[in-house]
């Protein structure tokens, strides 16, 4: 598996600062979960990771493997292993559901080493079905009319088929009903079985109720631009059942 590595992470967003020193530190075969209340920063450090060119890294590093992310293009950061299901997928006229995952595919492959029409034909036919999702979305144009539902299972699609090392799940959970959930933790867990070199998922919720359906090995909370308590599970039970206030208290943090 692959090590990702966030030290000391400070981001500004036109000029504004956003995080203001991230550590995290996710492992292949581990799945982390970061919480916390809205505008944080919790979506701000994912585009960073990604690369989003809206995003200035003013301080600190990303390592994946003792490789330098910051250094690397939105698409060498692809390459090397890296996936973001976005809180938001856009919408990609004119290219195709498969195409773009088929491409997508092959874009973390060696050349010559492609993948077959016939296997990638295969493997969608069975993740499209893990995860409920119907045959025509295969060649309708990327998320192009999709409800918001159709989009997160469409992004859980992306990453059983794309297999990254470190996956990043922003808010996959949100504006899903319960079977929707049901069906997207579905594919979150068989894969986190299957997969054998053991891959990082970085999950980013404002609820608990995802992680009874994913459980994560550790729980981070996000307050203002930084971590500021991490723990198992129980932290994000003593979240559900209490809030943010406790942490807020213990932390000397004002609103
Ligand atoms: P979260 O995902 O935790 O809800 P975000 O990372 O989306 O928080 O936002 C953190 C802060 O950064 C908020 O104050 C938000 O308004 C600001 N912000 C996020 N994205 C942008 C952007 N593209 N332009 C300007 N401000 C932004
Ligand atoms: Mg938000
Ligand atoms: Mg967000």
């Amino acid at each position: 598996g692959s090590t990702l590595e966030i030290k000391d992470l400070h981001v500004e967003i036109e000029g504004k600062e956003i995080l203001k020193g991230v550590n995290l530190t996710i492992k292949g075969g581990e799945t982390h979960a970061v919480m916390g209340p809205n505008g944080t920063g919790k979506s701000t450090l994912s585009s960073a990771i990604m690369g989003h060119p809206k995003y200035e890294v003013t301080k600190g590093s990303i390592l994946l493997d003792g490789e330098d992310v910051l250094e690397m293009e939105v698409d060498e950061r692809a390459k090397a292993g890296l996936f973001l299901a976005m809180q938001y997928p856009s919408e990609i006229s004119g290219v195709t559901n498969s195409d773009f995952l088929r491409s997508s595919i092959n874009a973390r492959r060696e050349e010559g080493d492609e993948i077959g029409l016939m296997q990638f034909i295969k493997d969608m036919d069975k993740n499209m079905d893990t995860l409920d999702i119907d045959q025509s979305m295969s060649t309708r144009y990327l998320n192009e009319g999709f409800s918001g539902g159709e989009k997160k299972r469409n992004e859980i699609l992306q990453l059983m088929m794309i297999k990254p090392a470190i996956a990043i799940l922003d808010e996959i959970d949100s504006g899903l009903d319960i079977d929707a959930l049901k069906v997207v933790s579905k594919g979150i867990n068989q894969l986190r079985e299957e997969r054998k070199d053991g891959f990082g998922v970085l999950m980013i919720t404002h609820y608990q109720r995802l992680l009874n359906y994913i459980q994560p090995d550790n729980v981070h909370v996000m307050m203002q631009g930084r971590v500021v308590k991490s723990g198992g599970p129980e932290l994000a039970e003593r979240l559900e059942a209490e809030g943010y206030d406790w942490l807020k208290q213990e932390l000397g943090i004002e609103d």
